[in-house]
Protein backbone atom coordinates (compact mmCIF):
# COMPACT_ATOMS: atom_id res chain seq x y z
CA UNK A 1 0.00 0.00 0.00
CA UNK A 2 3.00 2.33 0.74
CA UNK A 3 3.98 1.87 -2.98
CA UNK A 4 5.06 5.07 -4.81
CA UNK A 5 4.69 5.65 -8.55
CA UNK A 6 5.59 9.07 -10.10
CA UNK A 7 3.88 9.18 -13.83
CA UNK A 8 5.83 11.47 -15.80
CA UNK A 9 4.87 13.76 -18.50
CA UNK A 10 1.55 11.92 -18.49
CA UNK A 11 -1.50 13.60 -20.64
CA UNK A 12 -3.78 13.99 -17.87
CA UNK A 13 -7.64 13.85 -18.99
CA UNK A 14 -10.29 14.87 -16.32
CA UNK A 15 -13.86 14.94 -17.61
CA UNK A 16 -14.85 15.80 -13.88
CA UNK A 17 -12.57 19.04 -13.46
CA UNK A 18 -12.58 19.69 -16.86
CA UNK A 19 -8.42 19.18 -17.14
CA UNK A 20 -7.04 18.23 -19.62
CA UNK A 21 -2.87 18.82 -20.44
CA UNK A 22 0.52 17.41 -19.51
CA UNK A 23 1.41 16.74 -15.89
CA UNK A 24 3.61 14.79 -13.57
CA UNK A 25 1.18 12.17 -11.08
CA UNK A 26 2.68 10.85 -7.82
CA UNK A 27 0.58 8.23 -6.45
CA UNK A 28 1.38 7.49 -2.64
CA UNK A 29 -0.02 5.57 0.69
CA UNK A 30 -2.39 5.17 -2.01
CA UNK A 31 -3.38 8.77 -2.48
CA UNK A 32 -2.46 11.49 -5.37
CA UNK A 33 0.66 12.77 -3.77
CA UNK A 34 1.06 15.68 -6.02
CA UNK A 35 0.28 16.92 -9.64
CA UNK A 36 2.45 19.61 -11.03
CA UNK A 37 3.87 20.34 -14.02
CA UNK A 38 7.34 19.04 -13.10
CA UNK A 39 8.05 16.65 -10.27
CA UNK A 40 11.52 15.46 -9.17
CA UNK A 41 11.61 11.48 -8.58
CA UNK A 42 12.25 10.69 -4.65
CA UNK A 43 14.50 7.22 -4.59
CA UNK A 44 11.05 5.27 -3.31
CA UNK A 45 9.59 6.44 -6.86
CA UNK A 46 8.73 3.72 -9.22
CA UNK A 47 8.50 5.80 -12.23
CA UNK A 48 6.72 5.79 -15.21
CA UNK A 49 7.56 7.25 -18.53
CA UNK A 50 4.61 8.44 -19.74
CA UNK A 51 4.63 11.25 -22.27
CA UNK A 52 2.54 10.75 -24.57
CA UNK A 53 0.01 8.54 -22.41
CA UNK A 54 -3.68 9.46 -21.30
CA UNK A 55 -3.37 9.32 -17.29
CA UNK A 56 -7.11 8.84 -16.72
CA UNK A 57 -9.45 8.60 -13.61
CA UNK A 58 -10.11 4.72 -13.15
CA UNK A 59 -12.94 3.48 -15.74
CA UNK A 60 -16.33 2.38 -14.16
CA UNK A 61 -17.77 -0.19 -16.12
CA UNK A 62 -22.11 0.07 -14.63
CA UNK A 63 -23.06 -3.65 -16.45
CA UNK A 64 -20.83 -6.23 -15.57
CA UNK A 65 -21.84 -9.82 -14.99
CA UNK A 66 -19.14 -11.49 -12.24
CA UNK A 67 -21.35 -14.59 -11.76
CA UNK A 68 -20.15 -14.87 -8.18
CA UNK A 69 -22.33 -16.22 -6.91
CA UNK A 70 -22.91 -19.66 -7.98
CA UNK A 71 -21.59 -19.67 -11.56
CA UNK A 72 -18.03 -20.00 -10.77
CA UNK A 73 -17.09 -21.78 -13.85
CA UNK A 74 -17.86 -19.03 -15.85
CA UNK A 75 -16.18 -16.23 -13.71
CA UNK A 76 -15.96 -15.11 -10.12
CA UNK A 77 -14.95 -12.14 -8.12
CA UNK A 78 -11.30 -12.57 -8.45
CA UNK A 79 -10.96 -13.18 -12.43
CA UNK A 80 -13.98 -10.97 -13.13
CA UNK A 81 -12.23 -7.70 -11.10
CA UNK A 82 -8.70 -8.91 -12.65
CA UNK A 83 -10.23 -8.62 -15.89
CA UNK A 84 -11.48 -5.60 -15.72
CA UNK A 85 -8.44 -4.16 -14.66
CA UNK A 86 -6.78 -5.51 -17.16
CA UNK A 87 -9.34 -3.45 -19.25
CA UNK A 88 -8.30 -0.04 -16.96
CA UNK A 89 -11.71 -0.31 -14.62
CA UNK A 90 -11.35 0.33 -11.21
CA UNK A 91 -14.84 0.01 -10.42
CA UNK A 92 -17.34 -2.52 -11.63
CA UNK A 93 -21.36 -2.40 -10.72
CA UNK A 94 -22.26 -6.15 -10.88
CA UNK A 95 -25.78 -7.59 -12.11
CA UNK A 96 -28.15 -9.34 -9.72
CA UNK A 97 -29.31 -12.37 -11.58
CA UNK A 98 -26.66 -14.48 -10.42
CA UNK A 99 -27.24 -18.25 -8.90
CA UNK A 100 -29.15 -17.24 -6.20
CA UNK A 101 -29.94 -13.76 -7.75
CA UNK A 102 -29.31 -10.82 -5.63
CA UNK A 103 -33.16 -10.17 -4.10
CA UNK A 104 -32.50 -10.61 -0.45
CA UNK A 105 -30.68 -9.24 2.70
CA UNK A 106 -28.87 -12.28 3.49
CA UNK A 107 -27.74 -13.19 -0.09
CA UNK A 108 -26.48 -9.16 -0.56
CA UNK A 109 -24.10 -9.75 2.44
CA UNK A 110 -22.83 -12.53 1.12
CA UNK A 111 -22.01 -10.95 -1.71
CA UNK A 112 -20.51 -8.08 0.31
CA UNK A 113 -18.49 -10.14 2.21
CA UNK A 114 -17.05 -11.84 -0.90
CA UNK A 115 -16.15 -8.51 -2.41
CA UNK A 116 -14.51 -7.99 0.74
CA UNK A 117 -12.48 -11.14 0.24
CA UNK A 118 -12.17 -11.33 -3.34
CA UNK A 119 -12.20 -8.55 -5.63
CA UNK A 120 -8.96 -6.42 -7.14
CA UNK A 121 -11.15 -3.31 -7.35
CA UNK A 122 -14.45 -2.07 -6.04
CA UNK A 123 -17.35 -3.69 -7.12
CA UNK A 124 -20.62 -2.14 -6.31
CA UNK A 125 -23.52 -4.41 -6.30
CA UNK A 126 -26.94 -4.26 -8.29
CA UNK A 127 -30.00 -5.98 -6.49
CA UNK A 128 -32.88 -7.53 -8.19
CA UNK A 129 -36.05 -5.46 -8.74
CA UNK A 130 -38.39 -8.48 -8.35
CA UNK A 131 -37.86 -11.91 -5.60
CA UNK A 132 -36.22 -14.23 -8.23
CA UNK A 133 -36.14 -12.30 -11.20
CA UNK A 134 -39.88 -13.28 -11.56
CA UNK A 135 -41.28 -10.52 -12.43
CA UNK A 136 -44.27 -10.42 -9.95
CA UNK A 137 -43.31 -9.28 -6.41
CA UNK A 138 -40.93 -6.39 -5.30
CA UNK A 139 -37.84 -7.05 -2.89
CA UNK A 140 -36.82 -4.95 -0.60
CA UNK A 141 -35.06 -1.77 -2.39
CA UNK A 142 -34.67 0.26 0.82
CA UNK A 143 -33.11 -2.15 2.77
CA UNK A 144 -31.18 -3.25 -0.34
CA UNK A 145 -30.02 0.08 -0.85
CA UNK A 146 -29.63 1.00 2.33
CA UNK A 147 -26.79 -2.06 2.61
CA UNK A 148 -25.14 -0.94 -0.35
CA UNK A 149 -27.33 -1.56 -3.38
CA UNK A 150 -26.32 0.85 -6.07
CA UNK A 151 -29.43 0.47 -8.48
CA UNK A 152 -32.25 -2.19 -8.95
CA UNK A 153 -32.65 -4.67 -12.56
CA UNK A 154 -34.29 -7.84 -13.14
CA UNK A 155 -31.79 -7.46 -16.73
CA UNK A 156 -32.57 -10.18 -18.85
CA UNK A 157 -35.52 -10.86 -17.07
CA UNK A 158 -37.31 -7.87 -18.22
CA UNK A 159 -40.54 -6.90 -16.26
CA UNK A 160 -43.50 -7.26 -18.43
CA UNK A 161 -45.85 -6.49 -15.95
CA UNK A 162 -46.69 -2.96 -15.86
CA UNK A 163 -48.29 -2.30 -12.85
CA UNK A 164 -45.17 -4.17 -11.47
CA UNK A 165 -42.45 -2.09 -12.88
CA UNK A 166 -44.92 1.04 -11.47
CA UNK A 167 -45.14 -0.16 -8.15
CA UNK A 168 -41.29 -0.72 -8.93
CA UNK A 169 -40.23 2.60 -10.42
CA UNK A 170 -42.47 4.68 -6.91
CA UNK A 171 -40.29 2.28 -4.12
CA UNK A 172 -37.01 3.08 -6.08
CA UNK A 173 -37.78 6.28 -6.29
CA UNK A 174 -37.50 6.43 -2.54
CA UNK A 175 -33.81 4.97 -2.30
CA UNK A 176 -32.57 7.30 -4.66
CA UNK A 177 -31.55 4.77 -7.01
CA UNK A 178 -32.43 4.32 -10.52
CA UNK A 179 -33.85 1.13 -12.14
CA UNK A 180 -31.89 -0.22 -15.02
CA UNK A 181 -34.12 -1.63 -17.62
CA UNK A 182 -33.27 -4.30 -20.50
CA UNK A 183 -35.80 -3.28 -22.88
CA UNK A 184 -37.33 -6.69 -24.44
CA UNK A 185 -40.63 -7.76 -25.15
CA UNK A 186 -40.35 -11.32 -24.75
CA UNK A 187 -43.48 -12.05 -26.90
CA UNK A 188 -41.33 -11.21 -29.90
CA UNK A 189 -37.73 -11.87 -29.10
CA UNK A 190 -38.55 -15.61 -28.46
CA UNK A 191 -36.57 -18.23 -29.94
CA UNK A 192 -34.72 -15.86 -31.96
CA UNK A 193 -30.93 -15.57 -31.75
CA UNK A 194 -30.22 -13.15 -34.42
CA UNK A 195 -31.17 -10.00 -35.46
CA UNK A 196 -34.07 -10.46 -38.02
CA UNK A 197 -33.76 -8.30 -40.79
CA UNK A 198 -36.25 -7.76 -43.94
CA UNK A 199 -38.62 -9.95 -42.38
CA UNK A 200 -36.51 -12.69 -42.86
CA UNK A 201 -33.95 -14.23 -40.52
CA UNK A 202 -30.59 -14.58 -40.64
CA UNK A 203 -29.11 -18.08 -41.98
CA UNK A 204 -32.82 -20.05 -41.43
CA UNK A 205 -32.94 -18.75 -37.66
CA UNK A 206 -35.29 -17.59 -36.05
CA UNK A 207 -34.97 -14.03 -35.42
CA UNK A 208 -35.58 -11.06 -33.02
CA UNK A 209 -37.04 -8.16 -35.11
CA UNK A 210 -36.03 -4.76 -33.25
CA UNK A 211 -39.48 -4.21 -32.22
CA UNK A 212 -38.58 -6.39 -29.36
CA UNK A 213 -36.67 -3.24 -27.99
CA UNK A 214 -38.28 -0.45 -29.11
CA UNK A 215 -41.99 -1.39 -27.87
CA UNK A 216 -40.26 -2.27 -24.87
CA UNK A 217 -38.78 1.23 -24.75
CA UNK A 218 -41.79 2.98 -25.99
CA UNK A 219 -44.01 1.30 -22.89
CA UNK A 220 -41.51 2.06 -20.38
CA UNK A 221 -41.39 5.57 -21.04
CA UNK A 222 -44.61 5.94 -20.81
CA UNK A 223 -44.41 4.48 -17.25
CA UNK A 224 -41.58 7.01 -16.36
CA UNK A 225 -44.17 9.51 -17.64
CA UNK A 226 -46.54 8.48 -14.76
CA UNK A 227 -44.13 8.16 -11.71
CA UNK A 228 -41.43 10.53 -12.46
CA UNK A 229 -38.85 8.20 -10.80
CA UNK A 230 -35.36 8.08 -12.60
CA UNK A 231 -34.40 5.23 -15.08
CA UNK A 232 -31.58 3.86 -17.02
CA UNK A 233 -32.35 2.09 -20.34
CA UNK A 234 -28.80 -0.32 -20.63
CA UNK A 235 -27.38 -1.87 -24.09
CA UNK A 236 -29.30 0.70 -26.54
CA UNK A 237 -29.40 -1.14 -29.82
CA UNK A 238 -31.65 0.20 -32.16
CA UNK A 239 -31.84 3.61 -34.11
CA UNK A 240 -35.63 3.77 -33.08
CA UNK A 241 -34.53 3.11 -29.47
CA UNK A 242 -32.65 6.15 -29.77
CA UNK A 243 -34.99 8.70 -31.14
CA UNK A 244 -37.39 7.60 -28.96
CA UNK A 245 -34.82 8.50 -25.40
CA UNK A 246 -33.98 11.72 -27.30
CA UNK A 247 -37.88 12.81 -27.09
CA UNK A 248 -38.03 11.57 -23.69
CA UNK A 249 -35.50 13.53 -22.45
CA UNK A 250 -36.93 16.28 -24.26
CA UNK A 251 -39.91 15.92 -22.08
CA UNK A 252 -37.68 16.36 -19.68
CA UNK A 253 -38.58 13.00 -18.07
CA UNK A 254 -35.21 11.25 -15.81
CA UNK A 255 -34.14 8.89 -18.61
CA UNK A 256 -31.02 7.98 -19.27
CA UNK A 257 -28.82 5.06 -21.30
CA UNK A 258 -25.97 3.02 -22.05
CA UNK A 259 -24.70 1.48 -25.07
CA UNK A 260 -21.82 -1.62 -25.33
CA UNK A 261 -18.42 -1.47 -27.19
CA UNK A 262 -19.99 -4.56 -29.23
CA UNK A 263 -23.14 -3.02 -30.21
CA UNK A 264 -21.29 0.09 -31.52
CA UNK A 265 -18.21 -1.65 -33.47
CA UNK A 266 -20.47 -4.88 -34.76
CA UNK A 267 -23.48 -5.46 -37.27
CA UNK A 268 -25.28 -7.97 -38.71
CA UNK A 269 -23.18 -8.03 -41.26
CA UNK A 270 -20.08 -8.72 -39.48
CA UNK A 271 -21.37 -11.96 -38.02
CA UNK A 272 -19.22 -15.26 -38.59
CA UNK A 273 -21.90 -17.95 -39.75
CA UNK A 274 -23.23 -20.13 -36.83
CA UNK A 275 -20.28 -18.97 -34.61
CA UNK A 276 -21.74 -18.44 -30.80
CA UNK A 277 -19.81 -15.81 -30.07
CA UNK A 278 -22.01 -13.24 -31.90
CA UNK A 279 -25.06 -14.51 -29.97
CA UNK A 280 -26.22 -11.49 -27.25
CA UNK A 281 -29.27 -9.89 -26.62
CA UNK A 282 -30.32 -7.58 -27.79
CA UNK A 283 -28.57 -9.12 -31.27
CA UNK A 284 -26.46 -7.30 -33.41
CA UNK A 285 -29.20 -4.89 -35.56
CA UNK A 286 -28.03 -2.88 -38.62
CA UNK A 287 -25.40 -1.07 -39.83
CA UNK A 288 -28.21 2.06 -39.48
CA UNK A 289 -28.48 1.64 -36.10
CA UNK A 290 -24.73 1.66 -35.33
CA UNK A 291 -24.71 4.76 -37.13
CA UNK A 292 -27.58 6.05 -34.70
CA UNK A 293 -25.98 4.64 -31.69
CA UNK A 294 -22.80 6.62 -32.54
CA UNK A 295 -25.01 9.65 -33.15
CA UNK A 296 -26.48 9.34 -29.91
CA UNK A 297 -23.43 9.13 -27.87
CA UNK A 298 -22.43 12.27 -30.01
CA UNK A 299 -25.17 14.47 -29.12
CA UNK A 300 -25.63 13.31 -25.83
CA UNK A 301 -28.91 11.13 -26.00
CA UNK A 302 -27.04 8.12 -25.15
CA UNK A 303 -25.17 8.86 -21.64
CA UNK A 304 -22.56 5.85 -20.67
CA UNK A 305 -21.12 3.14 -22.26
CA UNK A 306 -20.94 -0.54 -20.85
CA UNK A 307 -19.43 -3.82 -21.26
CA UNK A 308 -22.88 -6.05 -20.40
CA UNK A 309 -19.28 -8.31 -19.98
CA UNK A 310 -21.23 -11.45 -19.80
CA UNK A 311 -18.83 -14.69 -19.43
CA UNK A 312 -20.26 -18.22 -20.58
CA UNK A 313 -18.44 -21.44 -20.51
CA UNK A 314 -17.15 -23.17 -23.91
CA UNK A 315 -19.75 -25.95 -23.69
CA UNK A 316 -22.15 -23.39 -23.08
CA UNK A 317 -21.30 -21.50 -26.18
CA UNK A 318 -19.80 -24.61 -28.67
CA UNK A 319 -22.86 -25.96 -29.76
CA UNK A 320 -26.02 -25.22 -32.48
CA UNK A 321 -26.52 -21.47 -32.00
CA UNK A 322 -30.23 -22.39 -31.09
CA UNK A 323 -29.24 -23.13 -27.95
CA UNK A 324 -25.92 -21.23 -27.18
CA UNK A 325 -25.64 -19.36 -24.35
CA UNK A 326 -26.56 -15.35 -25.05
CA UNK A 327 -23.48 -13.27 -24.11
CA UNK A 328 -20.24 -12.25 -24.94
CA UNK A 329 -17.14 -10.81 -22.38
CA UNK A 330 -15.89 -7.59 -22.79
CA UNK A 331 -13.90 -6.08 -19.89
CA UNK A 332 -10.83 -6.48 -21.67
CA UNK A 333 -11.87 -4.73 -24.89
CA UNK A 334 -14.01 -2.46 -23.89
CA UNK A 335 -11.78 0.59 -24.22
CA UNK A 336 -9.78 -0.37 -27.29
CA UNK A 337 -12.87 -1.37 -29.55
CA UNK A 338 -14.70 2.26 -28.54
CA UNK A 339 -11.43 4.34 -28.98
CA UNK A 340 -11.37 2.76 -32.38
CA UNK A 341 -14.93 3.32 -33.42
CA UNK A 342 -15.12 6.62 -31.88
CA UNK A 343 -11.76 8.80 -31.43
CA UNK A 344 -10.05 6.99 -33.69
CA UNK A 345 -12.43 8.07 -36.32
CA UNK A 346 -12.65 11.21 -35.81
CA UNK A 347 -16.95 10.92 -34.20
CA UNK A 348 -15.65 12.24 -30.49
CA UNK A 349 -12.92 13.93 -28.85
CA UNK A 350 -10.38 11.80 -26.43
CA UNK A 351 -12.25 13.60 -23.29
CA UNK A 352 -15.74 12.71 -24.93
CA UNK A 353 -14.83 8.75 -24.42
CA UNK A 354 -13.36 9.22 -20.97
CA UNK A 355 -16.72 10.77 -19.71
CA UNK A 356 -18.09 8.28 -21.35
CA UNK A 357 -16.46 5.67 -19.00
CA UNK A 358 -15.80 7.64 -15.69
CA UNK A 359 -17.83 10.93 -14.95
CA UNK A 360 -21.27 9.77 -16.75
CA UNK A 361 -21.85 6.22 -15.39
CA UNK A 362 -20.68 7.77 -11.87
CA UNK A 363 -23.43 10.68 -12.16
CA UNK A 364 -25.87 7.90 -13.66
CA UNK A 365 -25.64 5.62 -10.15
CA UNK A 366 -25.36 8.90 -7.77
CA UNK A 367 -21.57 7.80 -7.27
CA UNK A 368 -18.86 10.19 -6.00
CA UNK A 369 -17.79 11.96 -9.17
CA UNK A 370 -14.62 10.03 -10.06
CA UNK A 371 -11.68 12.82 -10.30
CA UNK A 372 -7.81 13.37 -9.98
CA UNK A 373 -6.99 15.57 -6.97
CA UNK A 374 -4.05 15.87 -4.70
CA UNK A 375 -5.65 13.86 -1.69
CA UNK A 376 -8.28 11.66 -2.99
CA UNK A 377 -7.88 7.97 -3.46
CA UNK A 378 -5.67 7.22 -6.44
CA UNK A 379 -7.94 5.66 -9.11
CA UNK A 380 -6.00 6.06 -11.91
CA UNK A 381 -5.92 4.37 -15.53
CA UNK A 382 -2.73 4.80 -17.86
CA UNK A 383 -3.86 4.32 -21.20
CA UNK A 384 -1.52 4.02 -25.10
CA UNK A 385 -4.06 5.40 -27.31
CA UNK A 386 -1.39 4.30 -29.76
CA UNK A 387 -0.81 0.96 -28.85
CA UNK A 388 -1.38 -1.85 -31.60
CA UNK A 389 -2.45 -5.32 -30.22
CA UNK A 390 -3.88 -8.12 -31.14
CA UNK A 391 -6.30 -10.06 -28.61
CA UNK A 392 -6.06 -13.29 -27.25
CA UNK A 393 -8.79 -14.28 -24.63
CA UNK A 394 -6.75 -16.96 -23.73
CA UNK A 395 -4.30 -15.09 -22.33
CA UNK A 396 -7.00 -12.63 -20.88
CA UNK A 397 -7.56 -12.51 -17.34
CA UNK A 398 -11.10 -14.04 -17.34
CA UNK A 399 -12.25 -17.88 -16.87
CA UNK A 400 -14.04 -17.27 -20.37
CA UNK A 401 -13.63 -16.76 -23.90
CA UNK A 402 -16.68 -15.53 -25.62
CA UNK A 403 -15.81 -12.66 -27.94
CA UNK A 404 -16.45 -11.84 -31.04
CA UNK A 405 -13.06 -9.69 -31.03
CA UNK A 406 -10.53 -12.53 -30.42
CA UNK A 407 -7.76 -12.41 -32.96
CA UNK A 408 -8.96 -9.10 -34.01
CA UNK A 409 -5.65 -6.20 -34.07
CA UNK A 410 -7.10 -3.21 -31.80
CA UNK A 411 -5.41 0.27 -31.39
CA UNK A 412 -4.97 1.87 -27.61
CA UNK A 413 -5.25 -0.23 -24.58
CA UNK A 414 -4.56 0.08 -20.69
CA UNK A 415 -1.51 -0.42 -20.01
CA UNK A 416 -1.86 -0.02 -15.71
CA UNK A 417 -4.23 -0.08 -13.88
CA UNK A 418 -3.97 1.95 -9.96
CA UNK A 419 -6.73 1.25 -7.42
CA UNK A 420 -6.95 3.16 -3.68
CA UNK A 421 -2.99 3.37 -4.85
CA UNK A 422 -2.11 0.09 -5.71
CA UNK A 423 -0.92 -1.36 -9.40
CA UNK A 424 -4.13 -3.62 -9.37
CA UNK A 425 -2.90 -4.42 -13.75
CA UNK A 426 0.29 -3.66 -15.66
CA UNK A 427 0.82 -4.39 -18.72
CA UNK A 428 4.74 -5.71 -18.58
CA UNK A 429 5.48 -6.43 -21.70
CA UNK A 430 4.71 -2.96 -23.28
CA UNK A 431 6.34 -1.23 -19.81
CA UNK A 432 9.46 -3.50 -20.39
CA UNK A 433 9.49 -2.46 -24.26
CA UNK A 434 8.78 0.87 -23.73
CA UNK A 435 11.33 1.62 -20.47
CA UNK A 436 14.06 -0.49 -22.95
CA UNK A 437 13.59 1.57 -25.63
CA UNK A 438 13.03 5.14 -23.52
ZN1 LIG B 1 -29.26 -7.36 -20.54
Amino acid sequence: MNESILFKGATVIDPTSGFEGQQDVRVKDGIVAAMHANLTADEADTVIAARGLWLTPGLIDMHTHLRDLGQKDKEDLESGTKAAAAGGFTTVVAMANTDPPVDNSSTLAVLLARIQERAVIEVLPIASVTKGLQGAELTNMVELSDMGAVAFSDDGMCIANLAVLRRALEYARLTGRRIISHAEDKDLSVGGSLQECCGTSSYGIKGIPSASETAAVAREIEIVRLTNAPYHFTHISCAASVQLIDRAKQDGLPITADVTPHHLALSVDDIEPFDSNYKMKPPLRLQSDQAALVAGLKDGTIDAIATDHAPHTRMEKETVLEDAAVGVIGLETAFSICYEKLVASGALKPSHLVELFTTKPAQILSLPLPTLKVGLPANITLIDPGHRWAYDPRSGASKSHNSPFAGRLMTGKAILTVFRGKIVYRDDTYLSSRNNGA
